[in-house]
């Protein structure tokens, strides 16, 4: 029996409806630029972009319905509105048309991010990692099983801060489909059951302050709540 210098933390997990177990996390992929209308908000051109992938620690993984403190070291707090695909079989060089059967399930996330960090990132060609990947920045709801619901191609994608509309779209417009990002990303990584990755936000990101509060959901996935602390 192995003894640790101090109590390691708790395995991170994320509550399934319905299911009494609970989806432990294991990596967090999250894919940038996928929908063409915030490719252009963000100052690209989306006909001539690669995606690009980041990823997040597990420790960001937050459950839908928290109130969490405004983030140090920004002035430029961003909710980013996603459609979260959570693994659960491995998989590793898959065809688009074997990839969704490594799918467990589907979530609703927020992608929280301190943009003027990672724009600064961005413009020095250095990493995004203190953009995106910082305590509580990986927002999701409960993940409902592809069994029960089934692998969504199309339904809007909203979220409101204060009951204000701010991004509102449909994630058939995906410019990376699900199954597309599945194969795409497991040239790249053996994807193991646990991992969760977030495909990306439509336009209509922007700031959130102290007091805020933020609504969203995914037609026929899930809605999912966050209030930043006043
Ligand atoms: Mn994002």
């Amino acid at each position: 029996m192995s003894r640790y210098l101090f109590e390691p933390a708790a395995p991170v997990s994320v509550e399934i409806a319905g299911v009494d177990a609970r989806f432990p996390v294991n990596r967090v992929f999250c894919v940038g630029r996928n929908y063409a209308a915030h490719v252009r908000e963000m100052g690209f051109d989306p006909e001539r972009e690669e995606p690009c992938y980041f990823t997040k620690a597990a420790l960001c993984i937050t459950p839908s319905g928290s109130e969490i403190p405004y983030p140090p070291a920004t002035s430029n707090y961003h909710h980013e509105i996603e459609l979260v695909v959570a693994i659960g079989t491995e998989g590793f060089e898959l065809s688009v048309d074997e990839a969704l059967s490594v799918v467990y399930g589907y979530a609703c996330g927020l992608d929280m991010t301190r943009r003027d960090l990672q724009v600064a990132s961005r413009q020095s060609k250095g990493p995004w990692d203190i953009g995106k990947d910082f305590e509580h920045s990986a927002v999701i709801s409960p993940i409902r099983a592809a069994e029960e619901i089934g692998h969504p191609v199309g339904g809007r994608i909203r979220l409101s801060v204060n009951g204000e509309l701010r991004q509102d779209s449909d994630i058939a417009k995906l410019i990376w489909s699900v199954p597309e990002i599945i194969a795409h990303l497991s040239r790249f990584y053996r994807l193991e059951p646990g991992d969760l990755i977030y495909t990306g936000t439509p336009d209509g990101v922007g700031p959130v302050g102290p007091g805020d509060s933020i609504t969203g959901s995914v037609e026929g996935v899930g809605e999912i709540a966050l209030a930043i602390r006043d």
